[in-house]
Parts: C-alpha cells; structure tokens; sequence
C-alpha cells in the first residue's frame, strides 16, 4: 500500500511537472537553431541608425546639388544672354559686309564708268582727227576763215571742259565712297572686335559651366553611392526580418514533427515592471511634441544596469547572442505562429538558444552593449513576421516625455 502511494505519487510529480513547461522540446531542435546563430550576423538596429546616418549624408549632398544647380542655371542664363548679343554684333557684321561689297560695287562701277568716258572721248578726238575737223595744227592752218578757227577752237575746249568735268565728278565721287567705305570697315572692325570680346566671355562661362557639371556629376555619384548604401541597409534589414521568421518557422516545424507545440499567453507582460518611461517611440508614431513620426525599429526604454529583463510571454528562446555594431547581447523569443519579441542591449544574457522560457522568465540584465549610448532596453514586437508599434500592447501604460500613451 505505501509503495503504491509512493509510485502513485511519483507519477503524480512527474505529470504535474510536465504540465508546468509550456513546451516541450528535443535536443535537436536546439541544434538547429544553434546552427543558424552565426548566419545572423546582421542587425536591424544598427542598420536603422546607419540609414538614418545615409539620410543625412543624402540630405547635405541633396542640398549641394541644389546649390550647383542653381549656380549652373545661372550660368546658363549668362551664357544665353551673351549668346544673344553676339548674335546680334553678328547681324551688324553681315549688315557691314554688305555695305562694304555694295560700296565695292560702286567703285567698280565709278572706274569703268570714267574709263568708258574716256575712251569715248578718246574717240571723239581721234575720229574728228581722221575727219581732218580736229587738228591743232589743222585748226590753225586749214580754217576757211577766222571765225571759223575760233568755232573749231572753242568746240574743241568744249569738248575737253566737258570731258574734264565729268571726269573729275566721277573721280570726286569714287573719293568720297572710298572714305565712305573706310569708315564702315573701321565700323565693323571694332564690331568685330565687339564680338571676339563676346566670344571669349562666353568661352569663359562655359568652362565655368563645364566646372559645375563636372562638380554635379560627382555629386550625383555620391548620391548614388549613398541610395545604394541606403537600398543595402533595407535589403540587410529584411534580411534580419527574413532570417527571424524562418528560424521561428523551423522550429515551430520540428516541433510539429515530435507532436508539439508553443503555448503562449494572449497578453504581453511589461518586460521591465518599475520602468515605463520610453526615451524614443515605434517608426510612424508621431511625437507628440514635435508631431513628427520616428524612425525607429523598436521601443527604448532607460533602466539602470543590472536590471532584470522579463520575458513578455512564454516560448523558446530562438536567438541569443552578442552583435558587435548593433543590437549588442540580445534575445529573440517566439511565441509561435510567427510572433517574436526582441530584447537587445543587454548587458548580459540569461539564456540559450533552444531554452523554453516562462512568462515573467529572466533573459538577461540591461546594459548599453552594442550601438547604444546609455542603459536601456531596445524593445521589438513581431506580429505574423511583422514589426509592430510594441506601445499597442501596453496601451494606457507607458510614457513618454510626461505623456501617457495610448
Ligand atoms: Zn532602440
């Protein structure tokens, strides 16, 4: 009777002490997990805080580019103003040119017109000389009478006065278009001189603007350098969420393969009991000081060193290990069905890979160990592989800055 007592109360325990651990796990279901910690070098934490960091850098560049800009517009506009003078200095030479030619012409023409007058009276005299009408010494000896000497000599004068007259307009006017013409060339050498001046200054601006392109170039290279950087830290930050849901989809996996299954509480408890002041909200929550959202992949919470982390709801530590650049020592539970809470910065760990945990369970003490300036608990909420606002599940019951939050 008493042994069977003491079996019956032996299987009492045993199945008393079963029923307490929400989970039951194999060995290997460790293993697995364990082998995947080393692959899971990055952090979403530090990726946020060096995006915002390439933001900044995007932001000074962006407003270099608009300040190069700016200055090659400006340059543009010189160029085109100065483009236009010289366009019409341009039209002012083609107008002189012409001039010119057409005075040219007239020249030509002064020229033969008196050579034409000249062989005509050339003629005149020669054919009157043929005729025997003209001729001095004709004149003198041959006149029928002396008034007819004085006829032929006066005829003859006439002629010649005539002749030189006309020669000597001509002659007078072909003067006066050579000047005429000197003046214009002078005119359009120093249009001409005008426009070389033009064409240097306008030589001198597109080099500037050579400059400038050449400075936005860099610029717009350094931009791309930079979103590319930006697009890296969102694909590694994915990665992080990637790596997370699949390690938490394995081990829901394996333990599907040995019967089991994560029992969790529905609700959340506060992972640190006396400290519900936050020093930095959720991204997309907006400050309600300034009324801008944050950018932020979890909660911050400031608590002294040392103190305790308790686990928000029972499950299976799938992650615990130290990144160097940024989430420091952390912790990530799951809690099955792709939920997962993520406690980072600690300054020492209190689990293992594979440990079932207990709601209210220690994980670790807080610290300022990775990318992080002071004592605090960076807090993360996934929800079906989701980050989500952890604020929401302790509605009514965290701060920040005096103000309760909803
Ligand atoms: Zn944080």
């Amino acid at each position: 009777m008493r042994k069977c007592l003491t079996r019956m109360l032996g299987a009492v325990l045993t199945l008393a002490l079963m029923l307490s651990l929400p989970v039951f796990m194999a060995p290997d279901a460790r293993a697995v997990t364990q082998a995947e910690i080393n692959s899971l070098k990055q952090n979403a934490s530090s990726l946020d805080a060096q995006k915002k960091e390439l933001q900044k850098q995007l932001k000074a560049i962006a407003a270099d580019k608009s300040k190069a800009m700016e200055q090659k517009s400006l340059l543009e506009e010189q160029i085109d103003v100065i483009q236009s003078e010289v366009n019409n200095i341009d039209q002012q030479i083609t107008k002189y040119d012409e001039l010119i030619s057409q005075m040219e012409q007239d020249i030509t023409q002064s020229e033969q017109e008196e050579a034409r007058l000249y062989e005509l009276f050339c003629q005149c005299v020669r054919s009157m000389e043929e005729e025997g009408s003209i001729n001095y010494w004709a004149i003198l000896f041959n006149a029928t009478s002396f008034s007819d000497l004085l006829d032929r000599y006066i005829m003859l004068d006439e002629i010649v006065e005539y002749n030189e007259g006309v020669m000597n307009n001509l002659a007078a006017t072909r003067e006066q278009i050579r000047q005429d013409k000197t003046a214009v060339e002078s005119a359009r050498a120093e249009q001409q001189a005008a426009k070389d001046k033009q064409v240097a200054a306008r030589r001198e601006l597109e080099s500037s603007e050579a400059e400038v392109d050449k400075l936005l170039a860099q610029i717009n290279k350094q931009e791309d350098k930079v979103e590319h950087s930006v697009k890296e830290l969102e694909a590694q930050a994915k990665a992080m969420d990637a790596e997370i849901a699949r390690k938490e989809k394995e081990l829901a996996a394996k333990l599907a393969q040995q019967g089991n299954k994560i029992t969790t509480e529905s609700g959340y408890l506060w992972p640190l009991p006396d400290y519900k002041a936050l020093s930095s909200l959720f991204a997309g929550r907006k400050d309600p000081f300034t009324g801008r959202p944050a950018t932020h992949s979890g909660i911050d919470v400031p608590a002294p060193k040392g103190t305790k982390i308790l686990s928000a709801k029972s499950g299976v530590v799938i992650t615990s290990a130290y990144n160097k650049g940024g989430y420091g020592n952390y912790v990530v539970v799951s809690h099955g069905d792709g939920n997962t809470t993520l406690y980072a910065h600690m300054n020492s760990r209190a689990v293992k890979e594979g440990d079932v945990v207990k709601q209210g369970q220690v994980l670790g003490y807080v610290g300022t160990t990775g990318r992080s300036t002071g004592n605090h608990l960076h807090y993360e909420i996934r929800v079906n592989n989701a980050r989500i606002d952890p604020v929401t599940k302790y509605s009514g019951m965290l701060t920040y800055r005096g103000s309760v939050l909803k």
